[in-house]
């Protein structure tokens, strides 16, 4: 079964001039699909956004992995229509996907589930100050503002009849799915498949369930897949045919069986951490993601909840020694030399530079993050203040 799929997955690969197991160039691409319909892929597998052209208004499906890419995805925008961004769909609550929503909205709409909008009610202090200050231009505009308030909501489906263009927002109903959305533009045939659609890329699930979980994921796929889609923008990664997600589904049966298996031997979970490998997936990137996957299918597959997590503030200051992917990791050396791997996000708060792009080795830095109790976190420590000294 699974030689049939990566035979199916290598043959849409040539059709589409493209390597079957190839992540996405070192530069965003925009991409024309169909008549209005065009793709934003992220550079190195970051986020996918997609953007749908109508003579009432522009439909942002997703909004780019940093301030630059949304900025970028604008100007494109700009250079095949003249048409305003009416609204802006959100299909995951990632700041990859979501944290460029504040450049437009308001005045357009951000179109998201209801489990997010209530998500969205309840952020801290420090995210939403984060989401004022993450354009400068808009700091201002959104000052008496949260992003709760730019906010459309739906429970289950939505229809956008806009300039004569459907575009259906799907919710596949399940206890642990965050709020992850599907959309489907009918006439074309073309799917952002959220969450669920990952191409060369281990997708990011988490013990937490903060992500859902490789169960929810699975139901979403077969839903999607009953759409036949002819073409599927992934949350990361190439492109593709409906075939993306016979790929996906094929990865998560494999991922939950390899620990199943491990689980039936007696391992406890450390070592099944340590031999979840995923081998027939060896191309794809993000291979820090495997141990949190591991952890996650070892919950689900007991009948477990979300793991509760507590965390506890610390400060730490010192000289950024690496600055990874564009500012996303970044480790700190302390006056003592004890180092300290930070995670940046889109709710992380920034004095002295815009955002995180802007973070290089050398600078004096003084950090405020959280440390989760009992567990290393496998991409560093969430970051809530990075202060540049001047
Ligand atoms: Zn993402």
């Amino acid at each position: 079964m699974r030689h049939t799929i990566a035979m199916l997955a290598l043959a849409a690969g040539i059709g589409a001039g493209a390597p079957a197991y190839a992540i996405t160039g070192d530069q965003p691409e925009f991409r024309k699909l169909a008549e209005d319909v065009y793709a934003y892929i992220g550079k190195l597998n970051d986020a996918n956004a997609m953007v749908i052209v109508t003579t009432e208004g522009v439909v942002l499906v997703d909004t780019g992995n940093n301030v630059t890419d949304t900025r970028e995805l604008l100007a494109h925008v700009r250079s095949v229509t003249s048409q305003p961004v009416r609204y802006v769909v959100i299909t995951q609550n990632h700041n990859d996907h979501s944290g460029g929503a504040a450049l437009v909205s308001p005045p357009a709409t951000t179109i998201v589930h209801e489990r997010v909008a209530k998500q969205w009610a309840t952020l801290k202090p420090h995210q939403i100050t984060a989401w004022r200050r993450r354009f400068p231009e808009r700091t201002s505009a959104l000052e008496r503002l949260t992003p709760v308030d730019t906010v459309q909501s739906f429970s289950d489906r939505l229809t956008l009849r806009l300039g004569g263009k459907d575009i259906e927002l799907i919710y596949v109903a399940d206890q642990y799915n965050p709020g992850d959305i599907a959309v489907w533009l009918p006439k074309e045939r073309i799917l952002h498949a959220s969450m669920a659609g990952y191409k060369d890329r281990h997708p990011d699930i988490r013990p937490d369930y903060s992500h859902g979980t490789t169960d929810g994921l699975l139901k979403q796929l077969k839903v999607y897949l009953t759409l036949r889609p002819a073409m599927v923008v992934p949350a990361h990664g190439p492109v593709g045919g409906g075939w993306l997600l016979e790929t996906m589904i094929e990865y998560l049966l494999l991922a939950r069986d390899s620990v199943q298996e491990m689980m039936k031997k007696g391992l406890a979970l450390p070592a099944i951490e340590k031999a979840f490998q995923m081998k027939a997936f060896g191309e794809w990137d993000r291979t820090e993601h495997l141990p949190w996957i591991a952890a996650t299918i070892y919950r689900e597959l007991q009948g477990l909840g979300p793991q509760i997590i507590t965390v506890s503030e610390r400060r730490q200051s010192g000289v950024v020694s690496s600055a990874l992917q564009d500012g996303r990791f970044v480790t700190l050396t302390g006056a003592d030399g004890t180092a300290v791997r930070l995670r940046v996000t889109g709710d992380t708060n920034f004095q002295g530079i815009g955002d995180r792009t802007a973070v290089r080795p050398g600078m004096k830095v003084s950090a405020v993050y959280e440390v989760p109790e009992g567990i290393v976190p496998a991409l560093g420590y969430d970051t809530l203040e990075l202060t540049i000294a001047p």
